[in-house]
């Protein structure tokens, strides 16, 4: 037998033929990114149940150096979750690891195995009586796993945090297949260098997580979501600073939209409702949450809205008055991805700045790009409240996709150029993957780099976690 054969004979033996995938109409899916940008190859997907089986499988891949792609949704928008192409590495798919351990309502914990689907975790700590708050439009296929590996943020992370702040406790399996225990539900633990965080946003390059503890939260009373419209981001900026002025942690949704963003959505999606007659230059989806009541929700709204309005912020504003109203609402900033999607091509950028440089970075960004590109079409929306863009870039009206593509490199270079000179960051919440390695490697200090090479080589000094991807 070939050593191949061998570490497949081994694979069999652990896991049952049936979930040690080689037949190409089983991969499939297992090996296409979830924007169907990339397929790649794999020497076979294994799909353990337990946490047992997933440290016996890193042990033979660590015996016979088989590079190992962990996989939870496949969800994931940088190429992390999806091998290359020289077919020498399995897919570690986790969706089979996917129970509720245990959930504390006391210490508001809940402990998950790490291919739990995220909306499975919102519901079961829903039917306690708690919120996990952790939300984003691919919360019905991600998992918790995928989730802690990217440190996903989502829509909530202006009140709640990104993933990691969520994470109490991880449980890992090592690169040589022993597991590392650490589901502790501890707020406070100052025991040295901390592994949980070093984990947590390594996509996969430095072990594979099986399960976490994550926090649960009161559920609010009410939640109540308004639509305001406004001029320009600077006035977007203003309103921020006055809502949470007035609003504090009830604030738990502030989302930037420009109109080009509803104008595509009301082209590509015409059932979708049009809160307001006249073009604006730009919108905020406001959220805002009450441990009180509703009552209180609304007066703090309108009190914000008023104060907003008499202050000359906002042109126009809709609150919603029922619970469709919202999800309405809701529907609009979920569907600018879709719209663009079902639009044509365009460049992606999930940026992140200091909030306060926000206005000024649009502004310089948006004319570099249009001397360079003249007509060029710019879908910039995004978690304003978290310094968060999403600044994507169509093709002039006539250009075809293929044209535009073939200035990917240059488009990126000008919005990243700009992102590092406002002391951005290239990669807000999806990650580095293999997609924005190059731009890594650009933008970070030498030493930086230095220095995680120096983790990487420490914990997977046989380079089989993930290779090729970040670093
Ligand atoms: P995958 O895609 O399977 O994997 C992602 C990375 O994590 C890969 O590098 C993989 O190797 C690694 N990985 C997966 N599981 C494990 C594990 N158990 N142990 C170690 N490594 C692992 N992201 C945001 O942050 N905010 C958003 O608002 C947001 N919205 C999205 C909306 C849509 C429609 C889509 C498609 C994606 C969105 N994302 C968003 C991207 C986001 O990163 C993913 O949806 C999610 O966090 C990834 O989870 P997953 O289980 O699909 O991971």
């Amino acid at each position: 037998m070939t050593d191949q054969a061998d570490f497949l004979a081994a694979c069999r033996d652990l896991l049952g033929d049936a979930y040690v995938l080689t037949l190409d109409a089983d991969t499939a899916p297992f090996l296409t990114d979830w924007r169907d940008r990339f397929t790649g190859k794999a020497l076979a997907v294994l799909r353990p149940a337990t946490v047992e089986q997933v440290a016996a499988i890193l042990r033979a891949c660590a015996q016979w150096r088989v590079p190992v792609v962990p996989q939870g949704g496949n969800t994931g928008l940088v190429l992390g979750s999806i091998p290359d192409a020289a077919g020498t590495a399995i897919v570690l798919s986790l969706a089979r690891l996917n129970g509720i351990r245990a959930l504390d309502p006391v210490n508001r914990t809940i402990t998950v195995d790490a291919g739990c689907i995220l909306q499975t975790i919102q519901e079961a700590a829903s039917a306690a009586g708690c919120l996990f708050p952790l939300s984003l439009a691919a919360e019905g296929s991600c998992t918790i796993g995928g989730n802690l590996a990217t440190n996903a943020g989502g829509t909530a992370v202006l009140r709640y945090g990104n993933t990691r702040e969520l994470c109490l406790g991880l449980e890992v399996v090592t690169p040589q297949g022993e597991i590392w225990s650490g589901l502790r539900g501890l707020r406070k633990d100052n025991t040295g260098y901390d592994l949980r965080d070093l984990y947590i946003g390594a996509e996969g390059t430095l072990g594979v997580i099986t399960g976490a503890v994550m926090k649960l939260y009161p559920q609010p009373k009410a939640c109540i979501t308004a639509l305001a419209a406004m001029p320009s981001p600077a006035h977007a900026l203003r309103l921020l600073s006055l809502m949470q002025d007035h609003c504090g942690a009830s604030l738990t949704g502030f989302e930037l939209m420009s109109q080009y963003c509803l104008q595509l959505v009301a082209e590509q999606f015409p059932q979708l409702p049009r809160p307001f007659a006249d073009a604006h230059g730009q919108y905020v989806l406001l959220e805002l949450s009450s441990s009180q009541s509703e009552a209180h929700a609304v007066e703090l709204l309108e009190a914000s809205i008023g104060a907003a309005l008499e202050d000359e912020l906002i042109e126009d504003a809709v609150v919603a008055s029922s619970v469709a109203q919202s999800e309405g609402l809701w529907q609009l900033r979920e569907h600018i991805p879709l719209a663009q999607a079902q639009a044509g091509k365009n460049i992606k950028h999930d940026i992140s700045l200091p909030i306060s440089r926000i206005a000024d970075f649009i502004a310089i960004t948006d004319a570099a790009l249009e001397s360079a590109f003249p007509g060029c079409q710019l879908v910039c929306f995004g978690h304003l409240g978290d310094g968060n863009l999403h600044y994507n870039v169509a093709p002039p009206a006539g250009m075809t996709d293929q044209d535009f593509l073939a200035n990917q490199d240059a488009i990126n270079r000008i919005v990243h150029d700009q992102v590092h000179a406002f002391g951005g960051s290239i990669s807000a919440e999806h990650g580095i993957g293999a997609l924005k390695k190059a731009d890594l490697a650009r933008y970070k200090s030498p030493l930086e780099l230095q220095l995680m090479r120096a983790v990487k080589q420490a914990l997977d000094p046989q380079n089989i976690m993930n290779p090729g991807k970040i670093l």
